[in-house]
Order: structure tokens, then C-alpha cells, then sequence
């Protein structure tokens, strides 16, 4: 339900989505216009004001974003800083349910029991509670690196921790801990942790992330028992919880069957190899679509960025999951390997596609590569005297490589995907 009314002599907007059980407010604060919206338990989502975006992300940081002379920027506010964007946002709500209630406020329409309800619990989400729940996270959860974008608003589930190979230069994500699967009682525990944790704010997400970077890899014995728990704690997953954002539900009409069910990383090929028949049985488990980092085509490059596994690996993981009724989504690593490696990146990356027996449920996504001095790749790169890709030039690499792609009717999605929007 959408409130429009004056306040103040400015317009403002009240929104209460009984599905999503979520509240957003929007109208000019302190002179400026303030979004302020929030998940059903009071936790804060997002802010929006003066062009920026401030996601607060569930250990208590925001990524905040902006656009600068014609670039997107952003830039994480730590918690303390963070703290008082949600103290501006709690002090707007304050101001306004007061006014509500006194009547000096009137919509078009009654606020609904849920917006009261909405309103109350937002308030009472101060400071205190704002450190509480972030510590409560940094229990549940061991840092969770990167999620494909699609997946922003997934339950993560971290099944195992950590990247079986942690061997990618150009990937620090995991460095921290060493692979492990976990129990099925010490996963079980987890879950139901991360669901008590989300609280109503489960509304708003879909579909189960299982985390973290291989957890395809565990062999079938392991991996059933983890995804029949995952079921088990989490019917919803399977389409009930939440409902798909407008962006979200359009996307749907061309991928129908997106929404709901279980994703997850496969970057390694190491493991037991899994046949269709294995991923079929995955799928009647709920696994949905599986992400792939291929990164390229181009084998020497593949053996440059110590990437476990070759082309053909991809290829045959590919074949094996849409035969065995499983989406994918391949990641292509744009920019890798510098000029050096550019024309055969491009050339071999396209017909390693082309190869793909991919259509509209699946999605390609281009991911720029974005060095950090800590990285193994800056130093590998500095001994080869790599000349790297403007960015620039790394958007026309990925024109090339779209360019040269070639499909049937049905198409994949293709996307771009950068790796420092990821909040969750
Ligand atoms: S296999 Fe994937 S998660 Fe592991 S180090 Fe390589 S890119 Fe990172």
C-alpha cells in the first residue's frame, strides 16, 4: 500500500508491502530528499539522499554509491559512520509517526495495522540493537566474499567455508580459512541461526545461496544430506518467501522458473566429477542455476591466472548440468591478462561460448578485473610486464566478445558484473 500526502507543505510517500512486510519513507528531510527504507523486523535496508545510495549490509557497514563526473564511485562507510545515516533515517520516522498519529500528518489513505507495526519497530532500532545484530552476524557467519548479482538478495547458507583451491591470483576472497565442509549438525545449527537472524527480514529475500565457493565440489554423499537440510529449514526457499522486485519480475517473464530454489559457486574442477544424472537428482533437490567462473577461453591464459581446470573442464561442466536440468551462469574475467593476452582472450572465449548449449535461463556476465596491490595477480603481472586494459579498453574487450557470440532463439541473458557493488 502507497500513502501520498503534504507534510510540511512537501509531498511525502509512505509505502508499506505487506508481502515483502517491508516500509519505505520518502520526502524532504533537513532539506534534502531522504529514502529511507527498512525490512520488516526494523532492521535498515537502504537510504538514498543527495544522489547517493547508502546499503547498509547485515555487519553493520554501507557500501555507499554515487556518480562523479560521469563515473559510478562508492566507497564503504564504516559502522560508526554508518550509524548515524541510520540515526538520520530513525529521527525522520520519528518525526513523522509522531505526526501520524497526532493527525498533524494525513495521507490519501489510514496507515494499515502493518505500517504501525512497520513504523514502531524501525524506531525502536537504535544504536544499541544496530551493534547487537551486527556482532550477532560476524557469529552466524564467516565473511561472505562475493555473490553473483542476481543473488544479492539470497539467504546465503555456508555450507562449506572457504575455496577448496585458493589458488586464482586475482582472487583473495578466501584467503582467510582453509576449506571445510561442515556437518550436517553443525550445518543445520547454521541455518536455522541464519534463519532466526534474518527474522522477518527473510521476506525480502529469495531463493538459498550455498555458500561458499565450491560447495558443488562436495562429493553427492556429503552434499545431499546439506541440501535436503537446506530444504528442510527453509521450505520457502522454494518460492514463498518475499515476492521478486518490479526489476526483478521482469526479468522473470524471459527466465521464467528464476525464482526461488537453491544457487551456488562452481569454480573448481577438481573433486568428483558429477554426471547429469547427478545434477538432476541436485535439481530435484531445488538447485536452480550454478555459477561458473571461466574467466576465459584461452588456456595459457587459464595457467597464468592459476585457475584449476581447463576450457574443456567448463565445457564438460556445462553440458552435464543442463543435461542434468540446471542453469548456468558463466563469468567471464575481462581484462585478464593484460594486452599480452588480449586478441587470444577474445578469440577463444568466444568460441569456448559458442560451444555452450545455453538459453534464456541462463546468463553470461562480464567481470572486469579489478587488481589489488595484495593480490597475487599485481605481482605476476609486474614480473610478465603486463601492459594492463584501460577500462576503456576493457569495455571494448567485452564488446568484442559479445560481438562474436552466436546463439539459437533462445537466448542467455548477458550482464556485466562488478565485483565492488556486492553487498549483503
Ligand atoms: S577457484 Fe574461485 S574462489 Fe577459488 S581462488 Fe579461484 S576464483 Fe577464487
Amino acid at each position: 500500500m502507497v500513502i501520498l500526502g503534504q507534510w510540511h507543505d512537501k509531498r511525502i510517500t509512505i509505502s508499506v508491502r505487506e508481502r515483502e512486510r517491508s516500509l519505505t519513507v520518502s520526502t524532504v528531510w533537513e532539506g534534502h530528499l531522504l529514502t529511507a527504507a527498512y525490512e520488516g523486523g526494523g532492521r535498515p535496508r537502504t537510504f538514498i539522499t543527495q544522489g547517493t545510495v547508502y546499503r547498509r549490509a547485515l555487519d553493520g557497514r554501507m557500501l555507499t554509491k554515487w556518480r562523479a563526473r560521469g563515473r559510478r564511485e562508492r566507497r564503504w562507510l564504516p559502522q560508526e559512520e554508518a550509524l548515524k545515516i541510520e540515526a538520520r533515517g530513525r529521527a525522520l520516522l520519528q518525526a513523522v509517526y509522531a505526526d501520524l498519529q497526532s493527525g498533524a500528518l494525513r495521507g490519501n489513505a489510514e496507515l494499515p495495522p502493518l505500517g504501525h507495526t512497520l513504523f514502531q519497530r524501525a524506531i525502536a532500532w537504535d544504536e544499541e540493537k544496530s551493534r547487537a545484530d551486527a556482532d550477532r552476524y560476524r557469529q552466524i557467519y564467516l565473511p561472505i566474499g562475493i555473490l553473483p548479482p542476481d543473488q544479492y538478495s539470497a539467504i546465503v547458507l555456508q555450507a562449506t567455508l572457504g575455496c577448496s583451491f585458493n589458488t586464482c591470483t586475482f582472487c583473495t576472497f578466501y584467503r582467510d580459512r582453509p576449506f571445510r565442509v561442515k556437518s550436517p549438525e553443525a550445518f543445520r545449527q547454521h541455518a536455522e541461526a541464519v534463519k532466526d537472524f534474518l527474522g522477518e527480514g527473510i521476506y525480502l529475500r529469495h531463493g538459498i545461496f550455498l555458500g561458499d565457493a565450491n560447495a558443488l565440489t562436495v562429493p553427492m554423499k556429503r552434499l545431499v544430506p546439506l541440501m535436503e537440510i537446506a530444504n528442510q529449514v527453509f521450505p520457502e526457499a522454494w518460492g514463498s518467501i518475499g515476492r521478486p522486485s518490479s526489476r526483478a519480475a521482469n526479468h522473470l517473464q524471459t527466465h521464467p522458473g528464476a525464482w526461488g530454489g537453491i544457487y551456488a559457486f562452481l569454480d573448481s574442477f577438481s573433486g568428483e566429477r558429477k554426471t547429469p544424472a547427478d545434477y538432476a537428482r541436485l535439481a530435484a533437490l531445488g538447485l536452480k542455476r550454478v555459477y561458473i567462473g571461466m574467466e576465459s577461453g584461452h588456456a595459457p591464459l587459464l595457467q597464468f591466472l592459476h585457475k584449476p581446470g581447463t576450457p574443456e573442464d567448463v565445457l564438460h561442466t556445462v553440458r552435464a548440468l543442463k543435461a542434468g536440468g540446471v542453469a548456468v551462469s558463466v563469468i567471464v574475467l575481462i581484462g585478464a591478462g593484460g594486452q599480452f593476452y588480449a586478441a587470444a582472450h577474445v578469440r577463444d572465449t568466444i568460441a569456448l561460448i559458442n560451444q555452450m548449449p545455453l538459453d534464456s535461463r541462463d546468463i553470461i556476465y562480464f567481470s572486469e578485473l579489478v587488481v589489488t596491490e595484495n593480490m597475487p595477480y599485481a605481482r605476476d603481472a609486474a614480473a610478465a610486464h603486463l601492459k594492463p586494459l584501460t577500462h576503456e579498453e576493457c569495455t571494448a574487450q567485452e564488446k568484442a566478445i559479445r560481438a562474436g557470440l552466436r546463439f539459437g532463439e533462445s537466448r542467455p541473458l548477458i550482464s556485466r558484473y562488478d565485483i565492488r557493488e556486492f553487498v549483503y
